[in-house]
């Protein structure tokens, strides 16, 4: 059985860096504000390093605040400047980008829009970054029903897929005279998702590793069930032989927010299979 790693998979350069950041500062007295990553296993991993994880603000009196790569709104630094906490921004440059973008039309007088998914937290972040003042438009039947105005200004979602960007964005276009387009999308989550429809067509099973909480990995998933057979799994111990009986070759991926120790965990039993 070939078993094969599909040319772009697991930490991206944003999450990457955040885990350097998070372990750089792996002291016991450093959390992160949420989860560093969507991965329950790297977030053990770095609790038991020293670096603890708290939901909000409020449950920290002393210590460094590790803001994540999916960043946070400008009040959140305020808030922990108050408090006299130490900041360590691990905010992804992308997502900063995307931040100050929305800022900026903000400034500029238009009307933001930004083209992601509502829940999110990057968009969470990217929505307090226009003083709250954006609306988000995760679908074409949003932006259908989406009101004219003078300036409009639009940014997205850095994970968001080109396509679904301007497949929104042309519904927009009649809807002011004076429009700013800034496509903030970042590469990595497309090039995961192109590698792995190309190998899911071209093997008999995939599986693609990565958190059950994180959208990405799930994204990667359901886009390789349209190809082949495919398992979504989190670590090695969930990979039943079963999945591969029959198989002549197998394809694995694995979402922006799984180590790569998971990863190579996960290719060792296939090949031992
Ligand atoms: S997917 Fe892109 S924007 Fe998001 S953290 Fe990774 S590199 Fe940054």
């Amino acid at each position: 059985m070939e078993v094969i790693l599909s040319e772009y998979l697991g930490f991206c350069y944003g999450v990457k860096r955040a885990i350097k950041i998070a372990g750089e500062h792996a002291d016991g007295k450093s959390c992160t504000l949420g989860p560093i990553i969507h991965n329950p296993q790297m977030v053990a991993r770095l609790q038991a390093e020293g670096v603890g994880s708290v939901e909000d603000l409020a449950a920290m009196e002393e210590g460094t605040i590790i803001i994540r790569s999916h960043g946070v709104g400008p009040q959140i630094y305020k808030k922990a400047q108050a408090k006299g906490l130490t900041i360590v921004d691990a905010t992804c440059p992308h997502v900063k980008k995307a931040q100050l973008s929305a800022k900026e039309l903000v400034e500029d007088g238009r009307q933001v829009v930004i083209v992601g998914e509502k829940k999110h937290p990057e968009v969470k972040s990217i929505f307090e970054w226009s003083n709250n003042s954006a609306t988000i438009l995760e679908t074409e039947e949003d932006a259908k029903t989406f009101a004219p105005c003078p300036k409009l200004g639009i940014v997205s979602q850095t994970t968001m897929s080109s396509e679904n960007f301007f497949k929104i964005v042309a519904h927009l276009l009649g809807k002011s005279q004076d429009i700013r387009i800034l496509r903030t999308i970042c590469t990595a989550t497309e090039q995961r998702q192109t590698a792995a429809l190309e190998l899911a067509s071209k093997v008999d099973v995939m599986l693609v590793i990565g958190g059950r909480n994180s959208a990405n990995t799930t994204r990667l998933a359901q886009l390789c069930e349209k190809k082949c057979k495919t398992h979504h799994l989190e670590t090695a111990e969930e990979l039943s032989p079963e999945w591969l009986e029959n198989a002549n070759k197998v394809g694995i991926t694995a979402g922006a927010s799984t180590p790569d120790w998971i990863i190579g965990e996960v290719y060792k039993k296939c090949q031992r299979i």
